[in-house]
């Protein structure tokens, strides 16, 4: 390891060359988070993998190469650089001009702008490295529970193991409170969607999100998850009361919550610990 320290040392002294080549390297990864969302799903079962898919061919997350869902056009290698070629096509198919959704280029700057920040928290560490797994990891969750109201395990299972392996190193937490964390996470809104269906008779928050609070609480441990549950339930339930104000919708519009937990945990990652100093200060004074 000695070689490698000097390196790692002279990245992290020169900002512009770090920030710049981690924004890069998020663009790369992002444009291939946008084909887990865009594929998983269906790769999965969850939905009809799309139209242009022709009959029995296999769908995997190599093949068949990228291509225009509604035409069948193939990507180039010059079509399919992230954000680059979505902003050199003006944003439609070279094939057939429909629109490319925005969400495209979202995804990729969304990925670049975490890697920048897991760098800026984390340096260019093994901690930096798995903050930026953990940050893909709830970015694809994210638009996968948005797109189908299911927050898959085949993400969240991986995802808790993989938090629990990190932290037996005590990465982020020490392995105890990784695994209190997993429990109380997914103990909580268990409790939470239990209390909700005696009273209302009805789920309210699904599984797959207490196994998404249990993900998150096995890699950022108990305070982690806690600050993850406050941030969730203030940004869901401001989002909510938003949203029935401006469409007068009544308070049975569904809501996936894994997008609330997935930006809570982000949250807690990146600035957890300087968020609930200053909420804590509110409530018992400086
Ligand atoms: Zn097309």
């Amino acid at each position: 390891m000695s070689y490698v320290e000097p390196i790692v040392q002279a990245f992290n002294s020169l900002p512009l060359l770090a920030f710049g080549s981690a924004a890069l390297f998020g663009l790369v990864i992002g444009s291939f988070l946008n084909v887990v969302i865009f594929r998983l799903p269906g790769m999965l079962g969850l939905v009809e993998p799309a139209a242009a898919t022709a009959a029995g061919e296999t769908w995997s997350l190599a093949t068949p190469p990228s291509r225009c869902p509604a035409c069948g056009h193939r990507l180039p290698w010059h079509q399919n650089i992230p954000v680059v070629s979505y902003l050199a096509l003006r944003g439609r198919c070279a094939g057939c001009a429909r629109v490319i959704p925005i969400r495209y280029p979202v995804v990729e700057l969304l990925t670049a702008g975490l890697a920048t920040l897991c760098l800026w928290r984390f340096q260019l560490t093994p901690a930096g490295l798995f903050a930026f797994v953990f940050c893909a990891l709830l970015l694809v969750i994210t638009y996968i529970d948005l797109d189908t109201f299911i927050v898959p395990d085949r993400l969240t299972l991986p995802g808790i193991w993989l938090g629990l392996g990190i932290n037996a190193f005590a990465l982020f937490t020490a392995a105890e409170d990784a695994i209190l964390g997993a429990i109380v996470g997914y103990g909580v809104l268990g409790l939470i969607n239990g209390l909700y269906k005696l009273v209302a008779r009805r789920e309210g928050i699904g599984r797959g999100d207490w196994k998404l609070a249990a993900l998150i609480g096995a890699w950022l441990g108990l305070e982690g998850i806690i600050t993850t549950l406050i941030c969730a339930f203030a940004l869901g339930g401001l989002l909510g009361l938003g949203l029935m104000l401006a469409a007068g919708r009544g308070p049975r519009t569904a809501l996936p919550f894994g997008p609330f937990l997935a930006v809570g945990g982000a949250i807690a990652l990146l600035v957890g610990a300087d968020l609930m100093g200053w909420y804590m200060s509110l409530i018992v004074g400086p």
